[in-house]
């Protein structure tokens, strides 16, 4: 079986990158499968063990970064978040095509490892409107907003690093963008 694609996909926090990736995977014909992160971060509400990320402690954490289990990782506003690695290979030689929604420290050493990853950075159609998005997330504190923010403006400066470049005025266009740029590399 021929091995799917590896594809990293960034942007900055609030840019709807969940949102235009659940479009992308309605299309079984693009036989998408996400990989699944490990993070330090406490669950927002809502979110589920085992599906929106796999939650587990600092300790833990670090733990599996010196069993060399994260085939990238990186610390985004004083927690931790990594892709394991096993998981990942796995979907991969099942054929599937996967993607990573990393942010852009991770995604550069993704990059690297694996220099035929398609990688795809969304962009916001203004600096404005993402402020807004963030500062609408009313589950985080000030602080954290801010911060998001700054780290928002620095991964902006990297998108140059990326294959593709997309901007998400619109939901279903900018998901039928990027389905096409799996299409072409199938
Ligand atoms: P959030 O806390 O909003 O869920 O995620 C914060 C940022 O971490 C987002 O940009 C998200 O894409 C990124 N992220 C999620 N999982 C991983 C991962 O496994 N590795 C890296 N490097 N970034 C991740």
């Amino acid at each position: 079986m021929k091995k799917g694609n590896l594809i990293i996909f960034s942007g900055p926090s609030g840019v709807g990158k969940g949102t235009v990736r659940e479009v992308v995977f309605q299309d079984q014909s693009l036989n998408m499968a996400y990989s699944i992160s490990a993070t330090s971060r406490l669950p927002r509400p809502g979110e589920i063990d085992g599906k929106d990320y796999f939650f587990i402690t600092k300790e833990e954490f670090k733990k599996r970064i010196q069993q060399d289990a994260f085939l990238e990782y990186a610390e985004f506003v004083g927690n931790y978040y990594g892709t394991p690695r096993s998981y990942v290979n796995q979907l991969l030689n099942e054929g599937k095509n996967v993607m990573l929604e990393i942010e852009t420290n991770g995604a550069l050493q993704v990059m690297k490892k694996v220099p035929d990853a398609i990688s795809i950075f969304i962009l916001p159609p203004s600096l404005e409107e993402l402020e807004s998005r963030i500062r609408g997330r009313a589950t985080e504190s000030n602080e954290v907003v801010l911060t998001r923010l700054a780290k928002a403006k620095s991964e902006l400066a990297l998108k140059d690093q990326y294959m593709y470049n997309i901007v998400n005025e619109d939901v279903n266009q900018t998901a039928k963008e990027v389905a096409n740029i799996i299409k072409k590399h199938m």
